[in-house]
């Protein structure tokens, strides 16, 4: 069977970018990546309008003025317009022709045989990322969290129906809530501790008041691009032109608000205050080598049919290393990075990315241009492979300690600092990463 996402030239791990920082080992931005982010550049004067970007090594190719040298031509030079704009959704509209002709002018411009000429006036659009500040890379006008690790859906289920952990729905159909689009914030963003109602185990009434047992969640997102017609479902074979890439995403949750307030009809206070992304999208085509056949454990039902498709089972899963970082108050003071508490990969989700596009659209609602999925929570096979405080902590229950400023944590305090990251490697493929996905919780408001 022919490859559904072919590699080319673009994927090649030897090539190499004329920008040195490019080739530094460990750089997420290597020139096999190219990632679309927005940027505001910091100059004397304050902040600049908004712009879009690509990422290599330490710098951001500013695609405003790369449009203006002319260098791309045809449809590159159209989805160069698009992508410079201050939110990505026209280039996410466009569509993966686009994509794919921008990519491939991108990594001819950078890449390390292009003309000496071409590489001098290029330079003159790189800004280093320590100078600009990242926006939201969409205007999110819609964002829905499925979950869809078994692992972590028995964990939790663990904590609130001990006998039943898994629901009768979980194997047969993604799962998922609708999300709220407006409290969704760049990496780096701070919020304040949600206040709301809570019940404790055992009480005759709830009380209210600032969350007690406040979360993060380990996650992936990815974006629509073009979108589907109401009444007009995508079929899973059809995925991969409506899917443009990936970025981290933590869906912080207020535990003790949501498990009391979601019985019927699922999160609202406890996951509305604030859902961070990272800043740089990584598109599905430089995510290809890194794709990995779909596989359903012996015994479990199979997807329906809807849910199936050959090219999903050959490629639909993907090889996503994850990991995440608590950095608290006192780890600062002591000028520490903090600790990581939690790492797995992606590979061990049980429903893939285009199954649970499809399932969202299979009813009949209309995705647009930038919409936001998230994975919901990433956790693996094993206790230390858990995406959450509740789950590492059993509940509440047991500590989970931070090695490096003598801490531990059951749930997060105020000036814990979450850091999440992933990045994909494997020999004969070039290693490319996520960059960062960070928050901070800030004190709850008086009242
Ligand atoms: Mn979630």
């Amino acid at each position: 069977m022919s490859r559904a996402h072919p590699l080319d030239f673009t994927h090649a791990p030897e090539a190499r970018s004329w920008v040195a920082s490019a080739q530094a080992p460990g750089s997420d931005f290597p020139l096999q990546n190219l990632p679309h982010g927005v940027f505001a550049r910091r100059t004397g004067a304050g902040l600049e309008p908004a712009r879009g970007g690509v990422a290599i090594g330490d710098e951001v190719l500013d695609l405003a003025q790369l449009a203006a040298l002319g260098l791309l031509d045809g449809l590159a030079q159209e989805a160069c317009m698009a992508a410079s704009q201050s939110t990505l959704n026209g280039l996410m509209a466009m569509g993966q022709p686009a994509w794919r002709a921008l990519r491939h002018g991108l990594h001819r411009l950078l890449c390390d045989d292009a003309d000496p000429l071409v590489q001098r006036s290029l330079s003159a659009c790189l800004l280093p990322q320590r100078e600009v500040q990242m926006r939201l890379p969409v205007e999110v006008r819609n964002y829905t969290d499925f979950y869809t690790s078994v692992h972590h859906a028995q964990n939790v289920g663990r904590v609130i129906r001990p006998d039943d952990p898994l629901t009768p729905n979980f194997k047969w159909l993604p799962l998922a809530y609708h999300g709220r689009a407006s409290s969704v914030v760049v990496s780096g963003t701070p919020f304040k501790r949600p206040r709301g109602q809570a019940m404790a185990p055992g009480a005759q009434a709830p009380v209210y008041g600032a969350c007690k047992r406040l979360d993060f969640e380990l996650e992936m997102g990815f974006f629509v691009g073009p979108g589907n017609a109401m009444g007009e479902p995508v079929a899973l074979g059809q995925v991969r032109s409506h899917v443009f890439g990936m970025c981290l995403l933590n869906d912080w949750s207020a535990r003790d608000h949501q498990f009391w307030e979601m019985a019927p009809l699922g999160p609202f206070l406890g996951k509305n205050f604030c859902t961070s992304i990272s800043p740089w999208v990584v598109t599905m085509e430089a995510l290809v080598p890194y794709r990995l056949p779909f596989e359903r454990p012996a015994g479990d039902p199979q997807p329906l049919s809807y849910l199936d498709d050959p090219a999903d089972r050959a490629e639909g899963s993907l090889d996503i290393e994850l990991e995440v970082l608590l950095q608290s108050a006192r780890h600062r003071e002591r000028q520490l990075a903090g600790d990581v508490i939690t790492a797995t990969n992606f590979r061990h989700q049980y429903w893939t990315i285009g199954q649970m596009l499809t399932q969202h659209t299979v009813g009949g609602c209309n995705l647009q241009s930038g919409d936001l999925l998230g994975t919901g929570t990433i956790s693996g096979p094993t206790a230390g492979e858990a995406g959450a405080l509740v789950e590492l902590s059993r509940g509440g229950s047991q500590d989970v300690p931070l090695p490096s400023s003598g801490e531990v944590r059951r749930f997060l305090e105020d000036g814990d600092r979450v850091v999440l990251r992933a990045w994909c490697a494997k020999p004969g493929a070039a290693r490319i990463g996520f960059g960062v996905c960070s928050g901070e919780v800030l004190s709850a408001p008086q009242g």
